[in-house]
């Protein structure tokens, strides 16, 4: 039976490459119909808040994912908040201490920077010296009696520790060059390796899925379970995320956190799906996809070992898929909070008229790659439109003239208006200016949206009616320069 999880440290807001790692561990459960769990890493006191726990479950529950044992849905094997597990830290640790697995370690933080200061200068690396190993029972008496703090660290035999990775192959660490590392801190908290393989043995897990950053803390990891008597589980460290510069993904490639791409309003299966493909495809290379069309064909091992790249660009190009494919009705809703912050439509939604808003969405999803993006798409329905001056310019030019004052006759010619009688007209503007592709439509559509990009023309004329249509065309018809 697969046992996987997901571990977040509550420190932050839940970061898209973090979210990833998240996705690859619920995508390997499902392939396996294995167990999904989240555990939540909150030992580091001073930076854990329990904001960012509440936060990151409702992002993850947002993006679709779901999880058998967690802290919101308990579990077996819990409890699954670091936090509420100290007493089985401190139970495993005097169960090594006894064992002669670890010992205690007397030396001061100033000691301890001042000795890496010296090997660093030294060209040594600057691993602890094990200095406390092998302390006397009357040195640690003398340590004791003056009430000295004290760390709790891990033996770490001299040897090679080796390990096949599901997706680097076999990876092999000398220990040497590490030194007896801490398991307790003076404060009674656990060190993350120590928490990490403690949680990952008694939770039963089979498969050990992150960021390829831990990828130099495994050998620790697996020198722990040998020390508890528990076969390692196997590995998978994901190549991580960069920006198309190359480096590591942060805020300075307007990468934002989950909750904020929510408050944008991507739909959540389309930054799901992207984010299944960073460092992986499926094998019909198809980039848009359904998890459940991809499900049996996953695996682990065929996971990139290059970085993947955040492409912002890729990424919008393909909600944009997703909007225009979204059903209207399920998008308007969406929509509704967005327009009514923008003051564009009342906030009572009794008075909000819902026909024409459809009719607004129908004709802007096309255009739009998250839902706040459909202010600025659809403000020409809403509001006065600007025309700036190199656009008043062009639509004076004699060209522009013409086809706006064809236009204009034909519009007043009409009673109703069809996407087949916007082009009926175009025919007929067209014969008798003998103007025709861009410059025949560039000028009506700067006239009636002040800008050269938009929803169809035949539906904004739709959308805005025939009067208003005709009256933001008399501007540049009746005026006199
Ligand atoms: N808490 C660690 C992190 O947020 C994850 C540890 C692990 O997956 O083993 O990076």
């Amino acid at each position: 039976m697969v046992r996987v999880r997901f571990a977040p440290s509550p420190t932050g807001l839940l970061h898209i490459g973090n979210a990833r790692i998240a996705v690859f561990n619920w995508l390997f459960a499902r392939r396996h119909d294995g167990t999904f769990i989240l555990r939540i890493e909150d030992t580091d006191i001073a930076r854990s808040e329990k904001k960012f726990t509440t936060q990151l479950i409702e992002d993850l529950r947002w993006l679709g994912l779901t999880w058998q044992e967690g802290p919101d849905v308990g579990g077996q094997l819990g409890p699954y908040l670091q936090s509420e597990r100290l007493h089985i830290y401190k139970e495993i640790c005097q169960q090594f201490l006894n064992d002669r697995l670890a010992y205690k370690c007397y030396c001061t933080q100033e000691e301890l920077e001042e000795r890496r200061r010296i090997a660093r200068l030294s060209g040594k690396p600057p691993r602890y010296d094990n200095r406390c190993r092998n302390l006397n029972d009357s040195q640690i008496k003398a340590f004791e009696t003056s009430g000295m703090n004290n760390t709790i660290r891990f033996k770490v035999p001299d040897e090679l520790v080796a390990f096949d990775d599901l997706i680097r192959g076999t990876c092999q660490f000398d220990m040497n060059l590490v030194g007896d590392f801490v398991i307790m801190r003076s404060d009674g908290t656990p060190s993350f390796h120590f928490a990490v393989a403690v949680d990952d043995t008694l939770m039963e897990i089979t498969h050990v899925i992150r960021g390829e950053d831990h990828l130099s803390n495994t050998p620790c990891h697996i020198l722990l379970f040998n020390a508890l008597q528990r076969k390692p589980p196997h590995f998978a460290h994901l190549s991580l995320t960069m920006g198309t510069d190359r480096t590591l993904l942060s805020k300075r490639h307007g990468a934002f956190s989950i909750s904020e791409y929510r408050k944008l309003g991507y739909l959540p299966e389309a930054l799901l799906n992207y984010m299944m493909l960073l460092g992986w495809s499926p094998k019909n290379k198809k980039e848009k996809f359904k998890v459940d069309d991809i499900i049996e064909t996953f695996e682990i091992s065929d996971m990139s070992k290059a970085s993947s790249i955040f492409d912002h660009h890729k990424l919008d190009w393909l909600c944009g898929q997703y909007t225009r494919e979204a059903d209207t009705d399920t998008l308007t809703e969406l929509a509704i909070p967005y327009l009514q912050t923008a003051g564009f439509i009342p906030a009572d939604e009794s008075k909000i008229d819902k026909t024409r808003l459809r009719l607004i969405v129908d004709a802007t999803k096309n255009n739009i790659s998250c839902i706040s993006q459909i202010i600025q798409e659809a403000d020409i329905f809403f509001k006065d439109i600007m025309i700036s001056h190199t656009h008043a310019e062009f639509l004076s030019s004699e060209i522009s003239k013409s086809v706006l004052t064809s236009f204009y006759q034909e519009l007043q010619k009409l009673n109703t208006f069809s996407p087949q009688i916007f082009k009926e007209i175009l025919t007929i503007v067209h014969e008798k200016t003998k103007i025709n592709g861009k410059e025949l439509y560039l000028p009506i559509r700067i006239a009636l949206t002040g800008k050269e990009h938009g929803p169809e023309l035949h539906s904004i004329i739709n959308i805005l009616g025939i009067n208003t249509c005709k009256k933001r065309i008399e501007r540049f018809l009746f005026v006199k320069r």
